[in-house]
C-alpha cells in the first residue's frame, strides 16, 4: 500500500518544520544513524520526510514508514540541536498520521491489539495484581510495577518489593494496566491512551495512596510528564531511584566496579540523572566510574519508541555499542527493566563480559534494613 496522506497532526508541526534549518548536527549523535548511515535514519531526514507528507509531496512508501517508524524517541538530537527543534514531537505526529491512515507495523498492531484486550503488550491472559500474592488494600505508597517488570522481568518486581519490605514501607500493589508507554509512541489514537490512564488513575486514587513509585522509567515517564496532559494527577510520582536517594540506606559493601546507563525516559526525558548514582554511592568500598557518554550525553540503548519489537537487528546492534562502553565495569547498572532486557540482547551479540543489572536487584542483597 502507497498513498498520499492526510497528515492532520503534522499539521501542528509545520512550524517546527519550517525551523529546521537541517544543518544535520543531529547525524553526530543518533544511535540509529550510527548504525544505518543514511539520512532518512536521522532526525533531519525524519524532519524532511514529515515535511513531504504533511505536504503532499511524498506518498507514504515502506522506506517513509520505516524511516519514522526506526526512531527510538531517545530525544539525544533535541539535545544536539542548535535550532531546538522537538524532533520526539515531530515524529510522534508523524506516527499518529501514519497510523490513523492505516499504515501501522505488524509488530505494533499486535501489542495493540493485546493492550486493548488483555490489559498488557504481551498477550499475557492474567492480571498484574493477580500474579504477586498480594491484593490491593489502603496504603501511604502505591508501587505500580509496569507490564515488563510484572511479566518478563519479573526478578526486578520481586526486588522492588523486597526493598520495600525491607525499608517497613507502608506500601500496596496497585490493579494497574499497562501505562499506555508504547501505545503512544507508536502513534496510536487518542481516545484508547486516555482510557488506559482513567483505569490506572481510578485504581490508585481506590487506594488512597499519597505517592506512586515505579520502577520502570517509561512508566514513570508516562505518569510524570504525559499523564498531567490528559487527567488529574492528585498523587505524587516517584521513580524508585529517588525513592531511595531520600533514604538513609544500610547496605553490604560491595568491591566491584560499577557503571550506570541512563534510560532515555528517565534521564533527558524526565531529567532524573543524581538519584540513582547517590544510591549507588551509599554502598561501602564499591568503585563507581562513568561511561565516556553519561547523564545528558548518555547513548540510547536502542530499546525505545517501539524499534525493539519491529527492527529487533537495529536495536541489538545498538545496545551492543552501549555495552562496549562500559566493559572496563564489572556491573553496568540500569534503572528500567526495558533497558536492562535491551542491554542483555547487546551483550549476547558482542560476547562483552560486564553483567546488565537493574538497580534494585543489585541493591536487595545489600540492603540490611
Ligand atoms: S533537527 Fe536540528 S540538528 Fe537536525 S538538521 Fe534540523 S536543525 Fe539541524
Ligand atoms: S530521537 Fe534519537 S533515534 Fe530519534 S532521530 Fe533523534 S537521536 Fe535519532
Amino acid at each position: 500500500m502507497t498513498e498520499i496522506i492526510e497528515a492532520q497532526h503534522l499539521k501542528n508541526e509545520l512550524k517546527t518544520l519550517l525551523t529546521c534549518t537541517y544543518c544535520g548536527f543531529c547525524k553526530s549523535v543518533c544511535p540509529v544513524f550510527e548504525g544505518i548511515g543514511w539520512d532518512p535514519s536521522v532526525a533531519r531526514g525524519r524532519m524532511i520526510l514529515s515535511y513531504g507528507l504533511l505536504q503532499k509531496e511524498i506518498p507514504a512508501d515502506q522506506s517513509v514508514i520505516e524511516s519514522l517508524f526506526q526512531c527510538t524517541t531517545c530525544k539525544d538530537c533535541e539535545r544536539r540541536c542548535p535550532s531546538s527543534i522537538e524532533v520526539v514531537e515531530v515524529v510522534e505526529s508523524a506516527r499518529k498520521d501514519l497510523v490513523a491512515n492505516g499504515f501501522i507495523l505488524p509488530q505494533h498492531s499486535k501489542i495493540i491489539n493485546n493492550i486493548i484486550s488483555l490489559g498488557n503488550p504481551y498477550g499475557e491472559r492474567d492480571r498484574v495484581i493477580d500474579r504477586f500474592g498480594m491484593r490491593p488494600r489502603n496504603a501511604e505508597l502505591g508501587y505500580f510495577i509496569g507490564c515488563t517488570s510484572a511479566y518478563r522481568n519479573v526478578n526486578s518486581a520481586k526486588a522492588t518489593l523486597s526493598i520495600l519490605k525491607k525499608l517497613g514501607a507502608d506500601f500496596t500493589l496497585l490493579d494497574e494496566v499497562c501505562c499506555g508507554s508504547v501505545m503512544q509512541r507508536i502513534g496510536w489514537k487518542e481516545e484508547d491512551l486516555i482510557s488506559l490512564m482513567e483505569k490506572n488513575v481510578k485504581a490508585i486514587e481506590s487506594v488512597g495512596v499519597d505517592e506512586v513509585v515505579f520502577s520502570c522509567a517509561g512508566c514513570y515517564r508516562m505518569f510524570k510528564e504525559e499523564y498531567p496532559k490528559f487527567v488529574d494527577i492528585n498523587f505524587k510520582v516517584k521513580h524508585i531511584s529517588e525513592y531511595l536517594a531520600d533514604r538513609d540506606l544500610k547496605l553490604k559493601p560491595l568491591k566491584k566496579k560499577v557503571t550506570y546507563h541512563d534510560p532515555c525516559h528517565l534521564g533527558r526525558h524526565c531529567g532524573i540523572y543524581e538519584p540513582p548514582r547517590k544510591v549507588l554511592q551509599m554502598i561501602p568500598d564499591l568503585v563507581y566510574n562513568e561511561m565516556q557518554r553519561n547523564k545528558e550525553t548518555a547513548r540510547c540503548c536502542g530499546g525505545g519508541g517501539g524499534v525493539r519489537s519491529a527492527f529487533p537487528d537495529l536495536s541489538a546492534k545498538i545496545a551492543a555499542r552501549r555495552v562496549d562502553e562500559a566493559e572496563f565495569a564489572d556491573f553496568l547498572v540500569t534503572t528500567c527493566p526495558f533497558c536492562v532486557n535491551n542491554l542483555r540482547l547487546g551483550k549476547e551479540s558482542n560476547g562483552a563480559k560486564v553483567e546488565v543489572i537493574d538497580l534494585v536487584e543489585f541493591i536487595d542483597p545489600l540492603l540490611t534494613g
